[in-house]
């Protein structure tokens, strides 16, 4: 479970984030929707750690983040808006090992985590590929693979399909889908809910940092004209 309590937080005196206060439960889709500079990604960084509140305060599993770092960053994997940003290793195998290697876990864990999280993103035998030599989908994939080899209760994921081409999009949504069916609590954000919308359990938009609206997605869907959101005009979601 990811908490907020009355979390502010602002860069350089201007406020970003203002009293916010949510729970999101294990195994929940959740999708954070609202306008560029709505505060989305300040939010998401705050779940593992990446950044502190000014006041109020955010707990993983009823632990403040802040008191056990390595507890939060293990419990709640996140992945960032250009996978490329998050690569440490040239090869798939030895960037998705990073994670476990650096918990310190055995080899034969380590390994048998780095084939897990392949599988799970489809990219099974693919560990000596080159990370650059791959598509944006499937660096995007391998992106969240690094993310599950630490075998978190949650996925954080920001804009996952930013620069993504259709067949690229349609796989990483595949992917969320299944482990979402596995599991896995996904909060995702967006500012654009095409597709994605379908899979999601509940919505939560954001208006110059404070939540605007909460709760199941068909019901917050039919509230979020006028946040400067796209919303999917067919099907329904
Ligand atoms: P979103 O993810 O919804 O686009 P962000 O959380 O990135 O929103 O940004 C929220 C606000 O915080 C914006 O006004 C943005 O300009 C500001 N902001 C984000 N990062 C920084 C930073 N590193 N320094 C100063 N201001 C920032």
């Amino acid at each position: 479970m990811i908490e907020f309590r009355s979390v502010s937080y602002g860069f350089e005196d201007v406020p970003v984030l203002e009293d916010v206060s949510l729970t999101i439960d294990d195994g929940e889709f959740v999708l954070l929707a609202g306008a560029n500079g709505s505060g989305k990604t300040t939010l998401l960084r705050h779940c593992n750690g990446l950044l502190e509140p000014d006041s109020g305060e955010v707990l993983v599993d009823g632990t403040p983040v802040a008191a056990n770092l390595i507890a939060a960053r293990s419990s709640v994997g996140m992945v960032f808006q250009h996978p490329r940003d998050q690569f440490v290793a040239a090869t798939v195998g030895a960037d998705v090992a990073f994670g476990p290697e650096n918990l310190g876990l055995p080899r034969a864990e380590i390994d048998r985590r780095v084939a897990t999280a392949l599988e799970a993103v489809n990219m099974a035998g693919r560990a000596d590929a080159r990370i650059d030599a791959l598509s944006g989908g499937e660096q995007s994939r391998v992106a969240i693979a690094g993310a599950l080899a630490m075998e978190p209760t949650h996925l954080v994921l920001d804009e996952p399909f930013t620069g993504l081409d259709e067949p690229s999009r349609r796989s990483v949504l595949d992917r969320l889908e299944s482990l979402s069916r596995d599991g896995t609590g996904l909060l995702l954000a967006t500012h654009d809910l095409r597709d994605v919308c379908q899979l999601a359990d509940r919505v939560i938009a954001m208006q110059d940092g404070q939540i605007a609206i909460d709760g199941p997605t068909e019901r917050t869907l039919a509230e979020l004209e006028g946040l400067e959101v796209r919303v999917p005009d067919a099907p329904r979601c």
